[in-house]
């Protein structure tokens, strides 16, 4: 008896600094995984045509094994108009603002084509293939340079009535806080995105007069890696930066815990790598809240697809559109 064939998909994860494909299989397997640096790539013209290059080459290797892919999954930063394919408003890629990127790769590809926000992806990736595949309704945060949101609930996207929802890195944490491009102050990603991170460290390791490793840095060279890296080795600064980090997302996780009341949170991002230092500080804060106290303790669990996430995501979503 021949085994059905597993069925793929064209997963695709266009960044601001760069785009990864690969082919996404209904089993998990994620084959001919690339990422090309597009650093600055500028205007609409040269960012598409480096998308169409990606496309093209992995429709060609499905070809090559003789696989038909289903569709082709397009994560993207920003808020995106699913069902036109347009990318609305994208601080990362402005030159894509109001292109219309589906029709244009539905033309090239002859294939349906799914465009989702890239915290959305990450979601389904994890919901299919990655942390979330034992829960049917959890919150994802990526800590980057932005913060971004995706609600899962009842094991599928939960996008809102315009497709916007899930903009957790815009809760309001801190009225007095900074202001944030999107027009509130104190806005969760402004307070615990990466330039946030980067400025707080330089800010503590003045005043940390050398006890820091990471004033032995040189200029430049202070990247949220190598804050996660040094809270590991207990550096001072590190964990200072991460505890703070920790209780500003704990206050907002407070907020989506007692709004969802979900089965977990999943955190994925370069940050979250720096594992213990910063999850305890989320969970003292979370923990302190009498709501989610007395009932229950919801898990704050690491994302583990990676920087496959959103390709993935992209991928999963063109195997399976009735998720989103
Ligand atoms: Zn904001």
């Amino acid at each position: 008896m021949s085994r059905k064939p597993v069925r793929w998909a064209i997963g695709i994860d266009l960044g601001g600094s760069s785009i990864k494909g690969g082919l996404v299989g209904e089993d998990g397997r994620i084959l001919m995984f690339n990422r090309i640096p597009v650093e600055r790539l500028g205007e609409a013209e040269r960012i598409i045509a480096a998308l169409q290059h990606e496309v093209e080459r992995l429709a060609r290797e499905a070809a090559n094994r003789g696989w038909e892919p289903v569709g082709v999954g397009v994560a993207s930063p920003g808020s995106i108009e699913s069902a036109r394919g347009i990318i609305h408003k994208s601080p990362n890629l402005p030159h894509l603002e109001g292109y219309p990127l589906k029709d244009h790769l539905v033309r090239l590809t002859r294939l349906p084509l799914h465009l989702v926000n890239d915290a959305n992806a990450a979601a389904l990736g994890e919901l299919k293939f990655g942390a979330g595949v034992d829960y049917r309704h959890f919150a994802l945060l990526t800590l980057g340079t932005g913060i971004g949101g995706a609600i899962v609930v009842d094991g599928r996207l939960y996008q809102g009535a315009a497709g916007f929802a899930g903009e957790i890195g815009h809760m309001v944490i801190d009225p007095e806080g900074p202001a944030c491009p999107c027009g509130n102050r104190g806005c969760l990603e402004r307070l615990v995105g990466a330039p946030a991170l980067l400025e707080r460290a330089a800010r503590l390791v003045g005043e940390a007069r050398g006890e820091s490793a990471l004033g032995r840095l040189g200029k430049g060279a202070l990247s949220v890696e190598a804050i996660a890296e040094a809270a590991q080795a207990g550096d001072v600064v590190a964990l200072q930066v991460l505890a703070e980090m920790g209780r500003w997302l704990g206050l907002a996780l407070i907020s989506l815990i007692n709004l969802l009341d979900p089965d977990c949170i999943l955190v994925g991002g370069g940050i979250a790598q720096a594992g213990p230092p910063l999850f305890e500080a989320i969970r003292r804060t979370v923990g302190t809240h009498p709501m989610s106290g007395t009932a229950r303790v919801v898990p704050i669990v690491t994302a583990t697809l990676g920087p496959r996430a959103g390709a993935a995501g992209a991928g999963v979503l063109a195997l399976w559109p009735e998720l989103a």
